[in-house]
Formats: C-alpha cells, structure tokens, sequence
C-alpha cells in the first residue's frame, strides 16, 4: 500500500517536519488524501523571524528585481499547475474542468503576472523654491496572510504576489481544510525567491488567532467569514496591525421585466453557483420581476438540469461537493427552514445521506426574513424572490449587513446602472455577476470588510506612505 504523503512547513527557505500532523480528506469520496503539518506556536515564531531576517534584504532590492522574481514565481505555477489543480481537486473537491482547479491555476498566474509589472511610483507633490515633498510608499514588514478553504491557491496569490511586490514577507496559513496546494505553492515559491521572503505553516484555527495578535506581524490581510474577520481585527487592535479584511458576502442580483429569461440563464446560474456557491461574491439571493418571474425559474430550472455533478477528477464533472461537513450541514439547515416556511422548492432540496454532493436546489416563494435569504448559504441553495416594485426591492437588496457584490439584469443598460449605483456593495456588475479582473480592485462595504485587493489600489494597501520633505 502507498504511503499517505506528509507535508511539511517551509520557514525560511527549508522544508520543516513537524511532531504532529493531521489528515485532509478528500470530499468526494472522504479518502485521506495527505498529511498536514500541525505547526506550534514556536514554529510561527521561527516563521516570522525568518520573514523578519528577509525583509531586510527583500525591502531593499529594487523594483526591477522584484518584478522578475515575482514573474519567476509566476512561471513557477505555470509549469507546475496541472500537479497543483489536482492536488486542489483531491482536498477542495472542485472538477478540475469547467470553472474548477485548472481554472483557478489560471487565474493565479494571470494575477501573479499581471500584479508583478505593476509599479509604485513616488509622488512628487511639491518642487519649487520653497522645496520639495515627495510620497514614497514604503513596506510595511512581514506580511500574515490567512486563508479560506473555497479558492485556497488563488486567494494565497492574491495575498502573497502585492505584498513581496510592495517589498514586504510574508508567512501564510491557509484553512486547516484544504492546505496541502498552498503548501506545495509555497514550497514551489521557494525554489526562486530568497529565503524566508514567503513562508508557508498550516495548523487549527488557533494559530491564524496568534497571527493576529502577533508582534512581529505588520499586517494581515485575511480572507474568510465575517465573524472570524472580526476575531482577527480585535487582537490585530493592540499591536495595531494594518488591516485588508475580504469576509462574507450575500449578494443580490435584480432581474428588471424586460431580459430575455433563458438568454440570462446560463449566466445567472453560474453567478451563483460558480463553486457550488462557496464563493464570496455568488449571486446569493436573486429577486424577479413579477412579469418575468415564471419564466425566469423555469429557465434557471431547465439550465441547471444540464449541469453535472460529480468526483471532481472525472472529466465531465462541473460542479463537486460541498468541501465540508460545516458548511453542507449548514445549506441543510438552510434549505429545511425554507421549507418549513413554505419556499417552493422548484429543483434539488433534498440532502444525500453520507455524502458531501449537495443537489443543486432553487426556491421560490421567499422572502427578506428567511434564514436562506438573510445568512450567507455559502453553498448550492438560491433563493428566488419575487418583487413588483423597483425601488422597494433596492431597499429589500440593502437590507443586508453584507456589502460584497450585487447585480442587476435589464436590456436597458443605462437604467440598470442608475439602479446598481443605489447597491450598497464593494462591485456592481450589469447582466452578470462575479466576474473580477487582476486590474479592478475589489473589496467590500459594510460587513464585508475593509479594504481592497487587486490594481494599484489592493497593491498599495501593502505599503505605508512616507513623506519626505527636502
Ligand atoms: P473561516 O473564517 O472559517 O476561516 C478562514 C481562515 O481563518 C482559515 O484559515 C481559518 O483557519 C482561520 N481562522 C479561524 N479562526 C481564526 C481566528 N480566531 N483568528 C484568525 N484566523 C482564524 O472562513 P472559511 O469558512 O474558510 O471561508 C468561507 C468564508 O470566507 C465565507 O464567508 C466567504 O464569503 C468568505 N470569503 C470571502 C472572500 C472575499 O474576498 N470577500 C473570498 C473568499 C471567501
């Protein structure tokens, strides 16, 4: 029999055995698919000396060095990204196919490449006779970075590749769920960057908690749900860390009386249900037109028939599990008080006894009040809300502590964006949703965090102003 695979840690360039480790499971069929390294407390303090020791050397290199070396990273991934989309499919569950693992590997280079050329140039402010003032952005240190388990490689590029660019270290934890790809990713990394310029740990929960409160910490930016977000930002408060918190979403989509129902479908669908829903800008709550109502679930119902799910390995899979029992326990629960409050279940609803594959399910008959429609489902489950009164459903839209994303559907371009200008929401898209691009900072608004990523804006959260008088 094969021997189950061990991972280890990477600290300052070196692969780290740990004591102890624990099993990562594949939710498609539960088999052990590796052994993660349970790092201690010790071992994030060696992490973090070793980013620290780095910084003095990585701050100071030029910006023409770090580009290469972050393209170097870059062409890393892409050599090695089929190994990679694998091993995400075997712990995440997601196809490797479709909007999957192979997907997600293109994306990380895509962002990886496109972050690497952006420059951060000082600002001259004044220069005349009285002086000169200039605006450098500066590193801020090491950089923490934690992780969530839906787009676990993606969302560590999109961490990692602005801080050493910005000329910060960094020292990832990703979720205890799916560690095994960020892990080899880092350990990937480390063949071309310097030694401790990104250092990779896994563990519980416990040790992204001694992140936030740890000294030799600059920053965090941390990915996940909002109630963790607000952990990280209280014991980030005493050493005062700079903060990018990207949380929890529950993001509506208003579809107007005049699209074309099945023209819409396919891209209502995958709005949602792009990772199954465990995404944090899915299309989460959907409200419809009386006048299209009918024919817009009949469209979505007919479209989603034709989308299989199924072990991510397999290659006409599109969509796979829910990746844990949490979260599949949680889009039950969901979808029973749906019902109990009389949603129509118009396709799936029904859970699958031992086993993560959540049917893909659509409910009518709902409305703002209803668990499914307040809480973020993080999962296969959309509500489908009926309205008649455009300015009414805005309120209903906003009547949400989340402010991720939202999106409106209409042939009438102009008057879809005056009603997306009204969401309370970091993105608006216009007959579509989810859709982000490596240049577009995205973040969220009320309860979805502070801050943003991507472009030159995400990047420069990654930087401290220092202004010099001469
Ligand atoms: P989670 O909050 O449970 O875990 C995220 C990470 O935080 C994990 O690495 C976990 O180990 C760590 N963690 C747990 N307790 C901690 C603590 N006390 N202090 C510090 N770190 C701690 O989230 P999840 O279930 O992995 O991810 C799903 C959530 O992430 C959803 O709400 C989703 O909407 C959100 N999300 C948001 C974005 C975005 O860009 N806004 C992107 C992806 C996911």
């Amino acid at each position: 029999m094969q021997e189950t695979t061990r991972y280890s840690l990477t600290i300052g360039g070196k692969s780290v055995p740990t004591q102890d480790h624990f099993e990562v499971r594949n939710p498609s069929t539960g088999a052990v698919v590796g052994l993660a390294p349970k790092a201690t407390p010790a071992d994030l303090d060696a992490a973090v000396d070793a980013a620290q020791t780095a910084f003095a050397s990585w701050s100071k290199t030029s910006h023409d060095e770090r580009k290469a070396l972050c393209h170097a990273v870059a062409q890393k991934l892409s050599d090695h990204a089929e190994e990679i989309a694998r091993l995400i499919t075997l712990e995440q569950g997601k196809p490797l196919n479709g909007l999957g693992s192979r997907f997600e590997m293109g994306g990380a280079g895509a962002w990886a490449h496109y972050t690497a050329d952006l420059d951060i140039p000082v600002k001259v402010i004044q220069d005349n006779n009285e002086g000169r003032i200039e605006l450098h952005r500066r590193p801020i240190g090491v950089v923490g970075s934690i992780t969530p388990w839906n787009w676990p490689v993606l969302i560590a590029i999109w961490h990692i590749i602005p801080a050493i660019r910005a000329g910060n270290t960094v020292v990832n934890k990703p979720s205890p769920y799916t560690p095994l790809s960020t892990l080899r990713m880092i350990e990937l990394m480390n063949e071309v960057l310097p030694a401790g310029v990104v250092n990779g740990i896994a563990g519980e929960d416990s040790i992204g908690a001694a992140m936030s409160a740890h000294d030799g910490i600059g920053k965090i930016v941390f990915t996940g749900s909002a109630s963790t977000g607000r952990k990280v930002m209280s014991s980030a408060a005493n050493t005062l860390k700079r903060l990018t918190l990207e949380l929890g979403g529950n993001d509506a989509g208003v579809v107007l009386p005049d699209v074309d129902p099945r023209g819409i479908a396919p891209g209502l669908f995958w709005g949602g249900f792009i990772n199954n829903g465990q995404t944090c800008a899915a299309l989460k709550r959907l409200y419809v037109h009386d006048d299209v109502y009918d024919e817009v679930c009949a469209a979505l119902v007919d479209f989603a028939k034709t989308i299989p799910m199924g072990d991510g390995l397999k290659d006409d899979s599109q969509l796979g599990p829910v990746q844990n029992r949490m979260q599949y326990d949680k889009v039950a629960r969901l979808v029973e008080a749906a019902k109990q409050a009389g949603g129509k279940v118009l396709m799936g609803g029904e859970p699958q006894k031992g086993s993560l594959f959540y049917p893909v399910t659509l409910i009518g008959g709902l409305d703002n009040g209803n668990p499914l429609v307040d809480e973020e489902q993080f999962g296969p489950a959309l509500p489908i809300i009926r309205y008649s009164d455009i300015d009414e459903v805005i309120v209903r839209a906003n009547d949400n502590p989340n402010g991720l994303g939202g999106s409106v559907w209409s042939k009438n371009i102009d008057r879809a964006r005056e009603i997306g200008a009204q969401l309370q929401c970091g993105t608006v898209w216009i007959n579509k949703h989810g859709a982000i691009q490596p240049n577009a900072p995205f973040g969220g608004v009320k309860g979805s965090g502070i801050g943003v990523e991507f472009g030159e804006e995400g990047l420069f959260e990654n930087t401290n102003v220092q202004v010099m008088y001469s």
